[in-house]
């Protein structure tokens, strides 16, 4: 947390300010080693002014299954201090609102009545100083309940990115990008929305009608059972009809903006290959589908809004008209005073607009709790490949892998590898060819156990890769995949990736055993250099280049290496192949080839096809063996 002081504000921790905080900010005198007393109390104003973002509740524990319970109870309870002075406030808000109409019906029949100035002075006094405490009473609740939603939505928000670091591969697979984005956002505001209004509004309107209902009823029961009567039964129709259109329509409403978030997502991760086919027509009509089903549905919320709004209103209005007639007879005879008959229109006024208030706020309320029903489903869902609870930390591994009996399939019904036994012995470099869709990427997945296998076992150094800590199992395997992955940041960061703490002689190292020294000095900034999203500003063997350098830094015992398919022209590719040796040596590495030239320059290929291991011996072996690789080979060789 930024609050932590200023060893947190560098991870780096490379300019002066982070060495003072390391240096505990006190020697006075010597270079670098405090903050000169003259900006002390600058910097000690600057950093009160920091914003204190507190410590949420995070849990990165791949074991934790505590996921699934939210409830919206819950999310309020969480912060009882909020809650209380909302509480409070709703409470002085309400009482002092109603204390208007009361006070009139004061003021016309003891003060104007009567003559009695001092009684008009003092209602109007009262009057205006319950205004103004009204004032404070509604600032305070909506900072209160501000505060309440964006601390409980703040908790979900990490709780929702937690679970997601945290689920395994398969699920990414399956859901879409844009489908999570809606979770995260525009799920998580509609809790919001209820949060911070919503539950005060639906306070301040059910209190409402209870002493509006309790005044009425004081002043005069008859004309109170009346003005019900007229009030409540056509208000309870259009509110019925209101809150089933209102169900559909929103209901309709949320899944259409899925849709749109889904559409676009996919068509900004796509747009490489949007722009290349001279799709963006294509896209734009279909994109325009997706918005008009999304307007469509704003019309028709649009359309009952307008329905009931105006409705409920008239109701109200002609009942108020109703009661200057029922009312006025009643002073006529001398059964209500003149102030107590403005009184009470004055408070039809305040009964219906609750009633109306309430049933919109139902909606927002339906809106809400679709919401927090899909993220529970979200938080809910298990990762599939788990942590066993009494996984232990693997120790520093040889680097030996064993598949024993291994089949796998993405799904049940269509097995991918079958009865797989294979052991590569420490420092071993295996290459795995064959036809594409054969399993070879499968292969390599199982060892980093992004999937665990249906059947039989996979041991690394002996050990099962499923008792041990997942942490502690990644932290020995090197991933290299198929693209490159280069995230926004400087060189610097996505070299470290793995390591942060690595110091810049570490990074360095690697990039000198990839041969990227050239590149880091022509950049601008050298290993500061900013790299654009999924490092565009890069070629493509620059970036394998420091995947590599990546995969160095981590220091693995093993490395799994999918090779990119992408053609790199020959100066490149000797790069890439050099670092790779590099990387290789005197480590276990699994890799997918591509290339045979690759292939070729492993201890051991295996052939995989029909659902196992075919073939498997070093080049020369099977091409003498004539069997799959040797008719690979020569069909390569025939083309080079
Ligand atoms: P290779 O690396 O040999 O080209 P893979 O190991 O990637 O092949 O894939 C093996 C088979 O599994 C293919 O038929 C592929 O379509 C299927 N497959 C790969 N990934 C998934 C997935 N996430 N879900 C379902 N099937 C998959």
């Amino acid at each position: 947390m930024f609050g932590g002081g200023f060893g947190g504000f560098h991870a780096g921790g490379r300019s002066a300010v982070g060495a003072a905080g390391r240096g505990g900010g006190g020697g006075n005198g010597l270079p670098f080693a405090g903050i000169p007393a003259d900006l002390a109390a600058g910097v000690a104003k600057l950093e009160a002014s920091e914003p204190d973002h507190g410590d949420p509740d995070v849990h990165y524990d791949p074991l934790q299954d505590r996921g699934g319970k939210i409830a919206l109870g819950r999310l309020l309870l969480g912060h009882p201090a909020y809650l209380i002075t909302s509480g409070i406030a709703v409470l002085v808000e309400t009482t002092l609102l109603q204390a208007g109409p009361a006070l009139v019906q004061i003021g016309i029949d003891h003060g104007i009545a009567r003559h009695n100035m001092t009684v008009l002075v003092w209602a109007t006094a009262i009057f205006v100083a319950a205004v103004v405490a009204t004032g404070f009473a509604t600032a305070t609740r909506m900072r209160q309940t501000a505060r309440l939603a964006a601390s409980a939505t703040r908790d979900l928000r990490i709780r929702i990115f937690a679970h997601l670091q945290r689920l395994s591969l398969d699920f990414y697979t399956e859901e879409k990008a844009g489908v999570i984005l809606t979770r995260m956002t525009s799920d998580v505001e509609s809790l919001q929305n209820l949060l911070q209004d919503g539950f005060a509004q639906f306070g301040i309107q059910a209190l409402t009608m209870v002493v509006v209902t309790a005044v009425l009823i004081h002043y005069d029961p008859m004309l109170a059972l009346i003005t019900l009567a007229l009030v409540v039964p056509p208000l309870t129709i259009m509110s019925l009809w209101f809150r089933r259109a209102a169900d559909r329509g929103y209901n309709r409403q949320r899944d259409a903006i899925a849709f749109m978030l889904g559409n676009l997502a996919e068509s900004l991760n796509g747009i490489r290959v949007v722009i290349a086919h001279n799709r963006g027509e294509r896209n734009i009509v279909d994109h325009r589908e997706v918005v008009g089903d999304y307007t469509d549905t704003n019309n028709y919320t649009g359309r009952i809004n307008a329905i009931y709004g105006p409705g409920t209103s008239v109701v109200g209005l002609i009942a108020m008209a109703i009661m200057l007639l029922i009312g006025g007879r009643m002073v006529l005879r001398h059964e209500l005073t003149i102030g107590e008959l403005t009184a009470f229109v004055l408070y039809i006024n305040s009964f219906f607009q609750p009633v109306q208030q309430l049933v919109q706020l139902y909606t927002q309320y339906q809106q809400a709790r679709a919401a927090v029903g899909k993220i529970r489903g979200l938080l809910t869902t298990r990762p599939s490949v788990r942590q066993s609870p009494s996984a232990t930390a693997l120790p520093p591994v040889r680097g030996e892998i064993v598949f024993e009996d291994v089949s796998f399939g993405y799904l049940p019904a269509s097995p991918v590898l079958r009865n797989v036994s294979i052991r590569i012995a420490p420092g071993e470099t295996v290459a795995c060819v064959g036809p594409t869709g054969a399993g070879k990427s499968t292969m390599a997945k199982l060892v980093t156990r992004f999937y665990d296998p249906t059947a039989g076992r996979i041991l690394i150094d002996g050990h099962d890769l499923r008792d041990v800590t997942l942490s502690s199992l990644r932290s020995q395997i090197g991933v290299v995949p198929q693209e490159p992955f280069l995230f926004v940041g400087s060189l610097r960061e996505n070299i470290a990736f793995a390591r942060p703490s690595a110091t810049d002689e570490e990074v360095w190292a690697a990039v000198d055993q990839v041969g990227l020294r050239d590149l880091v000095e022509r950049s601008p900034d050298g290993l500061d250099t900013q790299l654009h999203e999924r490092g565009q500003s890069v070629s493509s063997g620059e970036r394998q280049l420091l995947a590599l350098a990546r995969a160095f830094l981590a220091e693995p015992r093993v490395v799994v290496l999918d090779e990119a398919t992408s053609n790199l022209d020959l100066h490149s590719e000797l790069r890439v192949e050099a670092a790779l040796d590099a990387l290789l040596q005197g480590r276990t590495a699994i890799l997918v080839a591509h290339r045979l030239s690759t292939a070729m320059r492993a201890d051991r290929i295996i052939v995989v096809d029909d659902h196992g291991i075919v073939e498997s011996g070093s080049h020369d072996e099977l091409v003498s063996a004539g069997g799959r690789y040797a008719a690979m080979f020569e069909t390569w060789a025939a083309h080079a």
